[in-house]
């Protein structure tokens, strides 16, 4: 789709979001029970069960095909259950269609009509509700007033930027009072400028309306930034329902921790784990052709094969001629040789050869303690990284 810029921001001092509440419905939850969707021999979902809060903005989130439109689509009805419940709230609506289950849906293209004009468009839901003249004058106003664009009222879509139409299309959903919001990549067609202002604004409408936002997105920037929950799926599962702090510090899963960004990630072998003061275990993983790592997590049997993943900023690396006694947290060394250094601003970016397996780690680091570090391409360094800083990956 064609990329859309906008010069100036869509917020500006005369369109800002007013208080107008008027608008306002009750939030309700979302919960999934062992729902599957099969598609002839494709299994799009397979039994998944899911419950999102009322009044939360939960992001779906994961690689091209792994479910996440199929989900959304059976949420709104848009798409049928092959097995199991969908409820919005307490209201079991597997079999309902979409316009009796209080939802509302905003589509990647917006799928504004061309040929109406703003205010037109906005009160097409209602018109087609049945909904009087008078109520409906009075919502398109007050929605239009709230999204900041009354002054765009009489004029087609095409007159509009990317970002307002965006918001048209927003003002549209929002108009018919759902109880859900569900948003199918709604920032995709916008640059990268915009894209980020437009988060804003997204969460700002979110809060003041107190909805319930539901988005599918494959953006791990967007979805960290937007959400109170973030589902991570996995071909057709859920491989973790977290908050984006959770999925930060503690991916469950080994595509988890690669999917949300750049974890260094060790396989291996169970060896052995102790229950710590924490109530988590202190896992000893036999690392491939490594020796022996200590993580946390919660421990599977001995000799299972699993992984664990540390964050790049939680490596700390010493020349190899530094002979000085690592500290005591730093459980876990190794040696490996660096083979790229990249400032890309407040952070650099440190690239390694693990020479025993060939395998590569990053290391992110402050630029101002890169640059008096006094290590270089090319050298061979001690990496470590402490135990309670390294998370085990069962699967
Ligand atoms: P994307 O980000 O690319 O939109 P997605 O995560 O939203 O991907 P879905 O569109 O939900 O993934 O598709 C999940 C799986 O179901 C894919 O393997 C897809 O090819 C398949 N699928 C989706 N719709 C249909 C359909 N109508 N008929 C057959 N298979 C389908």
């Amino acid at each position: 789709m064609k990329t859309t810029t906008e010069p100036q921001s869509p917020l500006t001092q005369s369109e800002a979001i007013s208080p107008a509440i008027s608008q306002k419905s009750a939030a309700a939850g979302v919960s999934l029970r062992s729902v599957t969707k099969k598609y002839g021999a494709v299994t799009a979902i397979e039994n998944i069960t899911l419950d999102i809060p009322a009044g939360a903005y939960c992001c779906l989130l994961g690689p091209s095909g792994c479910g996440k439109t199929t989900a959304l689509r059976m949420i709104a009805g848009h798409e049928s259950v092959t097995s199991g419940e969908v409820y919005i709230g307490d209201r079991p609506v597997t079999h309902l269609p979409p316009a009796q289950r209080n939802t509302a849906m905003m589509f990647q293209n917006y799928a504004l009509f061309p040929h109406k004009t703003i205010w037109q468009n906005i009160e097409f839901g209602l018109k087609m509700k049945g909904i009087a003249k008078a109520e409906r004058t009075q919502r398109v106003d007050d929605i239009l007033e709230l999204v900041g664009l009354s002054h765009t009222a009489g004029r087609k879509p095409s007159m509009l930027s990317g970002g307002q139409q965006q918001r048209i299309a927003l003002a549209r959903a929002l108009v018919n009072r759902p109880q859900v919001l569900m948003l199918d990549e709604p920032l995709s067609a916008l640059d990268e400028n915009l894209r980020v202002r437009m988060r804003g604004e997204l969460r700002k409408i979110q809060q003041r309306f107190g909805l319930t936002f539901l988005q599918v997105t494959h953006d791990v920037e967007e979805a960290f930034s937007l959400s109170d929950q973030i589902v991570v799926m996995n071909h057709g599962h859920i491989d973790q329902v977290a908050t984006p702090a959770e999925l930060f510090n503690t991916p469950a899963s080994q595509f988890v921790a690669k999917f949300i960004g750049d974890n260094n990630i060790f396989s291996g072998t169970v060896v052995n784990a102790v229950p710590d003061e924490k109530g988590k275990d202190l896992i000893e993983l036999d690392a491939d052709g490594l020796g022996t790592f200590f993580c946390q997590g919660t421990a599977t049997l001995a000799g299972s094969v699993a992984a664990c993943s540390v964050r790049p900023d939680l490596i700390h690396l010493t020349a190899q001629s530094d002979s000085s006694t690592a500290p005591v947290p730093y459980a876990n060394h190794l040696t490996a040789r660096i083979t790229d250094v990249e400032l890309t601003g407040y952070v650099t970016r440190v690239t390694l050869r693990v020479e025993a397996t060939d395998q590569m780690l990053l290391h992110k680091v402050r630029t101002t303690d890169w640059v008096t570090s006094e290590l270089a391409v090319g050298q061979p360094v001690t990496v470590r990284w402490s135990a309670q800083e390294c998370v085990f990956l069962p699967y």
